[in-house]
This record gives structure tokens, sequence and C-alpha cells, in this order.
């Protein structure tokens, strides 16, 4: 994967404030933390007895333990793995079943959603996750900017966010009331290229890291899923994305809609339970990662009580992700977690292994990977800077589930949680 350019242009601009940190990182006393397996760069196997040293939120240094070398904190015979990564959150919204998104949307002040956002990005780097993409405020503006700036300045505790702000849909084909254009809507509703332009540069302007883009949806409140945009509207849109240097993520579900913006050059495709053979293999030759969102899907057909046609989601969402795991395309992990509860995005992780990759896979898919497709080296193993430390009892090589039995995570300094 490139790197991030926008990234890049970042850390040039605050070269100055680099150099601040880098003084203060001198003047901070290091932390040793002592574990009996840590996970090795290649996500496979253990590294037996190391020291990992650790200044604020920075890995310094990972070495082989000295014999009876002292430490700050000895975590035993424990499993240690860097912070996990969702590509794919919704930390303004709760459960569904909770409050429907509907009523989330439409009555639910932006202030109180942003607060609580606060909460839910607590509960998901309790549960290991260092680090989350935010595909859409639904309704509430750029408060995942805000989230991240608080989370910046150190006001709440949580993962690293990176934001898309309000998200692109077509006018007609998102909710609540398509038909209505007069009420508040979960996206940016645009036509045409021209519009689809302004919303892009106008996002980029809030903030935005990530362009989000529904390439298909529900025509009306009851029509079918099919392509919003032309193939001609997402290459615009990815270009100007481009010019914004920013990348870019899209919902689809249908082949088509799919295929179009494969073709548009996107960098992800959310659920893509619908491609074919021949939009996989484009996919897997153009790079571009899968985001599957299982555990989402779960949540919705349990809402649902298990009845009724939408039951159907769930096979046709491992049917998809079995194709494409087959396929070789590269999957990441992402929850779409908001739908159901904060702090439980690691049953994607789990309902991956159970539709056929091995634990190993899954948790690349959440580690490396998902790192790769930020343009981030500096997450992702335990000796990137940023990667932050997750301390667990069991094995997750043996047994995905293990990853529950978070007994700390470490990032920002010494501040540790566990176990819930
Ligand atoms: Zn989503």
């Amino acid at each position: 994967m490139p790197l991030h350019d926008a990234g890049m242009v970042v850390r040039s601009a605050c070269a100055v404030a680099v150099l601040f940190a880098g003084a203060l990182l001198s003047a901070q006393r290091p932390s040793t933390w002592r574990c009996k397996n840590v996970l090795a760069k290649d996500g496979a196997s253990w590294m037996q007895d190391v020291v990992v040293t650790t200044i604020l939120d920075h890995v310094i240094s990972v070495k082989p333990a000295e014999p009876g070398e002292p430490v700050d904190t000895d975590f035993g015979d424990a499993y240690m793995i860097p912070g996990l990564i969702d590509l794919h959150t919704h930390l303004l919204l709760r459960p569904y079943d909770q409050v429907t998104w509907d009523e989330q949307v439409r009555t639910e002040s932006n202030e109180l959603r942003a607060i609580r956002a606060g909460t839910h990005a607590l509960q998901t780097l309790r549960a290991g996750f260092v680090a989350v993409r935010e595909l859409g405020t639904e309704g509430a503006g750029a408060a995942d900017v805000a989230l991240k700036e608080a989370l910046a300045e150190g006001l709440v505790r949580g993962p690293m966010v990176f934001a898309s702000t309000r998200a692109i849909a077509r006018r007609g084909c998102y909710g609540p009331d398509p038909e209505d254009p007069t009420t508040k809507k979960g996206a940016q509703m645009v036509e045409g290229v021209d519009e689809i332009r302004a919303a892009v540069r106008a996002q980029a302007a809030l903030g935005a890291d990530w362009i989000k883009v529904y390439a298909d949806y529900r025509h009306g409140s009851k029509g079918a899923v099919a392509p919003t945009f032309s193939r001609d509207e997402l290459v615009a849109l990815c270009d100007e994305a481009a010019k914004c240097k920013l990348p870019v993520a899209a919902h689809a579900t249908t082949d088509e809609g799919i295929r179009n913006a494969v073709e548009a050059s996107v960098r992800t495709i959310e659920h893509g339970a619908g491609a074919s053979e021949a939009t996989l293999s484009r996919m897997k030759a153009k790079g571009i990662v899968l985001v599957p969102c299982l555990a989402a899907n779960e949540a919705i057909v349990r809402y649902a009580g298990h009845r009724g046609p939408i039951v159907e989601r769930l096979n046709a969402a491992k049917a998809g992700f079995q194709r494409a795991l087959a396929a070789g395309v590269t999957i990441a992990c992402g929850s779409d977690a908001g739908v159901f509860a904060h702090g439980e995005n690691v049953r994607e992780l789990e309902l991956m292994v159970e539709y056929g990759m091995t634990p190993e896979q899954a948790l690349r898919a959440a580690t490396s990977t998902a790192a790769a497709v930020l343009g981030r080296t500096d997450l992702g193993h335990i000796g990137a800077r940023q990667s932050g430390l997750v301390v667990l009892t069991a094995d997750p090589l043996r047994d995905i589930t293990a990853l529950r039995s978070v007994r700390a995570v470490i990032r920002e300094g010494d501040e540790r949680w566990g176990p819930r």
C-alpha cells in the first residue's frame, strides 16, 4: 500500500511540533513491560520473554529480557499483541436495539451524540482497539473531527480517529425520509458531478481524512438496492478526493455498485457481499481492500429476531466473505460498531474465523493489514511507535476469542485498563 499522502503533508507541516514532542519524550522516564509471549512482526509467532520499553504513547524498543533485568511491570506468561484497528466504526451512533438509526438521526441532538461518542471511544480502547476509521457521523456533521481533536487534547480517552465527516450519498437514496429532501439526512446528499466535487472539497475542508461514498443503496424508502452514482460520477469523486490527497471508502453491496467503485479506484469496499468472481479478481488486481462488516449483519439479523427475509443477509454476507477469501482479495477488519455495542468490535474477528479465516489471518486483518490501509507504518505491529500494547491472558493465535481476555491496554503513558 502506498503511503497516505495527506499524512505526509501533515507530518512535514508539523515538523516543529514533532521536534517539541521529541524534547518532551526525552524528558520522560521510560516504562518497561515484560511479557512471556510477544507477537512477532510476522503476526504468526511469539517472541519469548521480551521487554518492551515505552515513553508516553511511543514504543521505543523491543528486546529479549536480560536475566534478572528489573522492569516496571511483569505480565508473567501473558500474551502481548499490538493495539487493534477497526476500519469501520460509527462512534456517533449507539446500538440500533436501543434506539433505531432513524430515531437517532432524526431526534437526538448532535451535541448529545458527540458527548456520548466520548464514552464509546473509551469502550473501544478498553477492548484493545487503538485506531478506528470513522465512516460517517450519520447526520452529526463533523463531530468525528471534533472527537479526534478532543482525543488529541486528552479531554477524552480513546483510539486514534481517522475521520470522514458526513459521507456522500445520492439525493433520494439515503434516510431518514429519502423522498423528502427537506428533512435532516444521515449523509451529505448530492446529485451530478459538480455537487459531488463540491461535497468532497467541503468535507476535506471540515477535516476529513477519508471520503466515504455510498456507491449503491436503496432507492427511496422502499426501492431495491441499486447503484446510486454512475461510474463516471465515482471517477469524478475519486479524482476530487485525490486532489485533496484523501483516499475513498465506498459502501457497496451489489456487484454493479462494487464494480463501479473498483473501476473508479476507491481504496476500500465496505460490506461488498455481492461481488462476482470477475469483480473480485479486479479488486485483487487493483489491490483494493474488502472491509466486510460481518458483525453488523449479525446484529441486524439478531435485532429482527432471526425472522423474515433479512435472515438471508447473513448467508449472503458469509458467502460473499468466503468468495473474497478464496479469490485472494485482501480483507481488513471493519465491524460497523455503532450498529451494535462499541467495545464489542472483536466480534468481527470471531466471525472472520467462523467463516473460514485462520486466527492468524484474522489478527492480521486488524493489525498490519489495517495499518497498511491507513498508510500508517507506525501502527499494526509491536515495535511500530504508536502501535500500543494489548496484554491478553490467553493465546489468540490458538483461539481468536482470547482477544476478549484483555488484561491491560497500554497507550498514552502508563495508563492501563482491565480486566474488564
Ligand atoms: Zn457503517
